[in-house]
Formats: structure tokens, C-alpha cells, sequence
């Protein structure tokens, strides 16, 4: 076990000048995106010309389809940055992932129907909408967006290259209610909108959630691709495509992250995102446990259960390292049996799986890392930020909130990667919980003045 452990992590980790390399791939990238469409980073223009300024006001329905949840919400601005919002939440069912993608807007439809239906919920109609759609798509206005593809897992290929915003409104429509979709916006640019309302300071946001994209507060004028009328804008990074290309090989892909990418339903696309994000570290565990069952190192309790791709959630290998670290072994051993479908194992292997538990998600860190400060690196360059200017960058998604220590170690890797120390770091990484719903209301009224 020894000799695996250090195997894996001579592949898992990076070295200082692999990710001074990355740094500077991505800020190119990212450059290039601004200008072409055809980029390797789509830097997609989101349509946001007015930036929320903390004193809009009204109420407004919310959705935010994510890769795991749908998240309904009720949501009442209230000016000075506060707000109040009603909301409930429910798993996407895995079978509606692949199927027709109107089943999904119907999905979405009905839902709302049941939440305007519960007796907490104050609500007239006609009502507002904002719609958060984590998913790419091409926006030629606020209320636009003609679907490009899917991503984590999800592959409903009917409606590829139709609107989701009329996708959703004729959804309503038949089941009769008057609610008008006024607003799309990707679940970072929800995030960013939504930490501006609270704090015009805010530049940047970042999900780390099922799966990871960011997006940031830009010149109109570095936008050459797109004539902007207004002097900032926000773009859409979809930084999950990094690495993706044929005759590029920049990301440290190992055999894991190869077999996963050619496993999945995109092969060979997001190939930074599947690095990252919580769709797919837990399955790149898996990958590793079950090269440790060949070797004859492991012994699987569950051959069926545990050979069927992402029966390992990234939840429970952070449930586990964080059992781990707290030494509560009666949950580790619940975890290793229940979740993982292994057989007991001794302590040293423990210790093994929770180095290596410890090893994906820091690579995931690292890599993320790399794109927050090639953005502050550009937007330094394009003197949309002074040198002396502090950086603020709201994140989100389950992995970034409850990944033991993930939310530190970025900051430190941030600032490692910066040459600074913490102290002095301009970059500052602010916990935005579940706001996106917030930015999506936020788009709505701040569009309105
Ligand atoms: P969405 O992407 O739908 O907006 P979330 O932000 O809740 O949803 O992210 C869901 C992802 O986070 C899933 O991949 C899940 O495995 C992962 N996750 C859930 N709980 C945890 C946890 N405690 N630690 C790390 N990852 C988690
Ligand atoms: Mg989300």
C-alpha cells in the first residue's frame, strides 16, 4: 500500500512551475475566449448591463436548476443589500437526466405550481421569474438563452439549440400560470449578481458544486468578440472546458481523469471541470479503490454495487476524510462497508484512504486555485483593478462549503500561488451560500431602471 500511496501522489501532485504554467495557459485562454467564439474558454457574454447596486427592491419568483437540485424560491428584495427568500428544494430524478429535456422544463413547471400551492408561500400572480440555468448556453438578451449542450451527467439531447427561456415559459403557460421568465442567468453570474447587491466590491464568482465554472465583472471593451453597450459587463467563464481541445494537452490528466472522461457522457469535453467538481471526485476515488481491489491490495464486500460508475459520491468521500480527521472511527468503518462496499479494513489503510481522499480534493483546490488568480491576473493587466485593490470572489456549491478545510486551503493556495501571504493577499474568498436565486431577482430589477 505503501509504494501505491506514494505512486498516486507523485501523479496527483503539482509541481510549482506546472502551475505558474497553468496560471498563465489559463489567463491566455481566457484572453483568447474574449475575442474569438471559437476559444478553447466559450467566455460567454451574459447581457448583464446593469449591475445590481444594493437598493433594488420587489418580489420576484426564483429557479435554479443545478446538476443535483432544483431550488424553488420566493424571494423579496428589500434594498441596502438585504433581502428575505421562502424556498424548498428537490433532487433532479436521475431518470428525467436522460431523457426528453422537455420532460425536465415540466419537471421544473410543475414544482413551481406545488410551491405557490403551500400555505407559507404569499404569492399573486402575475409574477416575475428568474431563471439560474447552470448549464451552457448562448444569450443574445437577458431573457435568451439558446441551449449549447449539458454537462455533469446530464444528456437530454432534444432540446439542444432551443431557447430555455421559452422552454420554461411554455411550460408554465400550459399549466396555466401567469408567470413571465424575465431573467436567464448561469448559477455564477446568479452568485456574482447576488454578492454585488450585498457588496459592489465583489469582482468574481465561483461554484464548486456538482459541477465548477466561474464567472467576473469585465471592461465592455475587453469584449471584442461582442459590441457591449454599457462599460462593464459580466462574462461567463465556463472554465469547465479548460484543457478540452484535441492538440492540447496543458491539464496533468492522469489515467484516472482518462478513464473517467472517456466513461462519461461527454467524452473528452470539461476535462478541467471533471478535475474539480463534485460530480466527479468521488468517482475518481472510486477509480483509484477499485485499481487497489485489482492489485489485491482491497477487497470489495459489494462487487456489483461498487464496480457501477459514481456509486461513490463525492459526499461521502468528504464525509469520510472529515470522519478521518476528527478520528470518529465508527463512521469511517460505517462508511467504508455501507458507501465505498468494502470489506474492513486496518488502520494504516484507513490512514491510505484518507491520504488519498485528501490528495483528489487537493489537486481540485490547486487547479481551481489557478483560475481565480489568472483572472485577478487579467483584470490587473486590463487595469480593471488597481494593484492596491482588494479582489473579492464569492463562492459556492456543496463542495466548497462542506469539504473539510476546502474553503481554507483555497485561500492559502490563492495567496501561495499569488507570492503573498495571507495577510497581505488582495484576493479574498467570501462565502456566498445559496445566493444564486438572489442574483437571478437581482437581474430582474436591476434590468428594470
Ligand atoms: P448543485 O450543483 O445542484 O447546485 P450542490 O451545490 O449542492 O448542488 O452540489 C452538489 C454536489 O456536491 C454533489 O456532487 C455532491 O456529491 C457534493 N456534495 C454534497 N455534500 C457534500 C459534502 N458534504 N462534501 C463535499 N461534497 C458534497
Ligand atoms: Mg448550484
Amino acid at each position: 500500500m505503501e509504494s501505491y500511496l506514494g505512486t498516486i501522489k507523485s501523479e496527483f501532485t503539482l509541481s510549482k512551475s506546472k502551475l505558474q504554467e497553468l496560471t498563465e495557459e489559463f489567463q491566455k485562454q481566457l484572453e483568447i475566449g474574449l475575442k474569438c467564439t471559437d476559444g478553447m474558454l466559450k467566455a460567454l457574454p451574459t447581457f448583464v448591463y446593469d449591475l445590481p447596486k444594493g437598493n433594488e427592491v420587489g418580489k420576484f419568483l426564483t429557479v435554479d436548476l443545478g446538476g443535483t437540485n432544483l431550488r424553488i424560491g420566493l424571494v423579496e428584495l428589500l434594498g441596502n443589500g438585504k433581502f428575505v427568500i421562502k424556498k424548498d428544494s428537490s433532487v433532479v430524478p436521475d431518470d428525467l437526466k436522460c431523457g426528453s429535456g422537455r420532460e425536465i422544463f415540466e419537471f421544473i413547471a410543475c414544482n413551481i405550481e406545488k410551491f405557490l400551492e403551500h400555505p407559507e408561500i404569499e404569492a399573486e400572480l402575475p409574477l416575475k421569474l428568474g431563471f439560474t440555468f447552470s448549464f451552457p448556453v448562448e444569450q443574445k438578451s437577458l431573457a435568451h438563452g439558446r441551449i449549447l449542450g449539458w454537462s455533469k451527467e446530464i444528456d437530454a439531447k432534444d432540446v439542444i439549440g432551443l431557447d430555455a427561456v421559452s422552454l420554461l415559459q411554455s411550460a408554465l403557460h400550459s399549466r396555466g400560470l401567469n408567470i413571465a421568465v424575465e431573467a436567464l442567468v448561469n448559477d455564477t453570474v446568479g452568485t456574482l449578481l447576488a454578492q454585488i447587491y450585498r457588496d459592489d466590491r465583489t469582482k468574481m464568482s465561483v461554484i464548486l458544486g456538482t459541477g465548477s465554472n466561474a464567472a467576473y465583472v469585465e471592461k465592455s471593451s475587453q469584449v471584442i468578440k461582442t459590441k457591449i453597450d454599457s462599460d462593464v459587463t459580466v462574462i461567463n467563464i465556463e472554465w469547465g472546458s479548460f484543457g478540452d481541445g484535441t492538440n492540447t494537452n496543458i491539464l496533468p490528466i492522469t489515467r484516472f481523469d482518462f478513464r473517467l472522461d472517456n466513461e462519461s457522457k461527454n467524452p473528452g469535453l470539461q476535462k478541467y471541470e471533471k478535475m474539480i467538481s463534485g460530480m466527479y471526485l468521488g468517482e475518481i476515488f472510486r477509480l483509484i479503490i477499485s485499481e487497489l481491489v485489482e492489485l489485491g491490495i482491497l477487497v470489495w464486500n459489494d462487487e456489483i454495487k461498487s464496480t457501477t460508475p459514481y456509486s461513490i459520491k463525492t459526499k461521502h468521500m468528504s464525509q469520510f476524510h472529515e470522519a478521518f480527521i476528527s478520528n470518529n472511527k465508527i463512521l469511517c468503518n460505517n462508511l467504508i462497508k455501507y458507501k465505498f462496499n468494502l470489506n474492513p479494513l486496518c488502520d494504516s489503510d484507513i490512514l491510505a484512504l484518507s491520504k488519498i481522499a485528501e490528495m483528489i480534493s487537493l489537486r481540485s483546490c490547486y487547479l481551481c486555485a489557478i483560475g481565480i488568480v489568472a483572472v485577478h491576473r487579467h483584470l490587473l493587466k486590463t487595469n480593471l483593478l488597481g494593484s492596491n485593490e482588494m479582489f473579492s470572489v464569492a463562492l459556492d456549491g456543496a463542495l466548497y462549503q462542506r469539504y473539510p478545510n476546502y474553503s481554507k486551503i483555497l485561500q492559502n493556495l490563492v495567496c501561495e500561488l499569488d507570492g503573498v501571504g495571507v495577510e497581505v493577499c488582495r484576493v479574498v474568498l467570501v462565502m456566498a451560500e445559496d445566493l444564486s436565486s438572489i442574483g437571478a431577482a437581482a437581474a430582474i430589477a436591476a434590468a428594470k431602471k
